[in-house]
């Protein structure tokens, strides 16, 4: 089946969530049992953001941060930091992940372990898990811009409603989409970190930020809705990718992000196959 692009709608500005919010540090906590390769690449794309931000608002504190969770090894991790140009990181030794993530806000997560990916969505934090083994066969590639995340739909940037539905058979999901098409879903656990993105990619009005959704929602009601969704929170994504349950692989390998986030295994599999660094959000 083929896969189709859809341009999502405009946005109208009414639902626009940039003007009054604060200006704080968009900040990425990751372990360092996973920080190397493709991950120092997504780490130096962030930074490539931080200094286009820091060109056009030179006070702003609205920059990414990277916040390496270490539990030991720090002066090897501290060489892995400047080897990599990457100086300006901050190390903090592993503790109490609760009390980290109540102590400051963490916009996303990316950890090794599952069972962490899990308490920092439990406490409404965009969190994924990267398998290290995974990691080692993604060929070796060189950081490059702009700054590329591609999200899947239900279960990340949407709550998990419709993938109960779709439980019950494809027939079923149709069914309740179509009924549904002009209902919004509830937002899902990234839904936050997509909005931060798309406050920034305004701010710096270039193309520096690039984001992708790539869903298995088919580009009738199913993708109608998903675009609806994002529209009522006055949020887009630069493409749109509706693949009517075909694999996400040759899609990814297209558009080469930097990460990709996605609830399901499979997809996850496809992904690292294509050679594409993916989080799996345990939500
Ligand atoms: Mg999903």
């Amino acid at each position: 089946m083929a896969s189709s692009r859809m341009v999502p709608p405009k946005d109208n500005g009414e639902h626009s969530t940039t003007k009054s919010d604060p200006e704080i540090p968009i900040t990425v906590a990751i372990s360092s049992d996973i920080f190397r390769g493709p991950v120092i690449n997504f780490a130096k794309a962030l930074k490539e953001v931080n200094e286009a931000l820091t060109e056009k608002y030179p006070k702003s504190r609205e920059l990414f941060e990277v916040l390496l969770i270490s539990d030991n090894s720090p002066k090897s991790l501290r060489s892995t930091i400047s080897e990599n140009d990457l100086d300006d990181l901050i190390t903090v030794s592993e503790e109490d992940l609760t009390a980290l993530l109540q102590r400051k806000k963490i916009h996303l997560f990316l950890s090794a372990e599952r069972p962490k990916a899990e308490e920092a969505l439990k406490m409404g934090t965009a969190a994924a898990v990267i398998c290290p083994k995974k990691m080692e066969a993604l060929p070796e590639t060189q950081a490059e811009t702009p700054l590329r995340i591609a999200f899947d739909g239900d279960a990340v940037l949407f709550s998990n409603e419709s993938e109960l539905v779709f439980k019950g058979g494809l027939n079923a999901f149709l069914r309740h989409e179509e009924e549904k098409a002009e209902e919004p879903m509830n937002k899902g656990p990234f839904k936050e970190f997509l909005e931060v993105l798309q406050k920034l990619q305004r701010k710096l009005d270039t193309k520096a930020i690039r984001t992708y959704l790539v869903t298995s929602r088919g580009a009738g009601c199913a993708g109608y809705r998903a675009l609806k969704t994002l529209r009522s929170w006055g949020l887009e994504t630069d493409e749109a990718v509706f693949l009517s349950g075909t694999k996400k692989g040759p899609t990814l390998k297209r558009i080469r992000p930097h990460i990709f986030f996605d609830d399901q295994e499979s997809h996850i599999r496809a992904a690292f196959e294509a050679g594409t660094l993916a989080g799996h959000v345990p939500y």
